[in-house]
């Protein structure tokens, strides 16, 4: 079992409703209550699928920061203008395709 892994539903609900406080044992039973009731819900136990994509975007998230706050130091010097760092963006950023050269070529 990894840190990602769904917790067993049996005894760790999916969620509990923020507004009657129901406890809602899976995703479906969830998806269902907020549909019939127009409640929001907490989600405590998310799928594996759902803590990985969380963590990915914990992780791009602080090296994006990382990556910004570079890029803005040429900004605040005068060397080039945000307009130019934002039309080398458009042009360089393909993190899927990164990642699968990044992975292919052994890291
Ligand atoms: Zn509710």
């Amino acid at each position: 079992m990894s840190r990602f892994d769904q917790r067993d539903l049996a005894t760790n609900p999916y969620g509990k409703c923020k507004d009657c406080d129901t406890s809602l044992a899976t995703e479906d039973a969830a998806s269902a209550h907020m549909k019939e009731t127009r409640h929001a819900v907490w989600v405590l136990n998310p799928s594996r699928e759902r803590n990985i994509e969380r963590h990915v975007s914990f992780e791009i998230e602080t090296a994006l920061d990382d990556a910004f706050e570079g890029l803005y130091r040429l900004v605040d010097s005068g060397e080039v203008t945000s307009d130019e760092i934002e039309k080398a963006l458009a042009s360089s950023c393909y993190i899927d395709e990164e990642w699968r050269r990044y992975v292919e070529n052994g890291q």
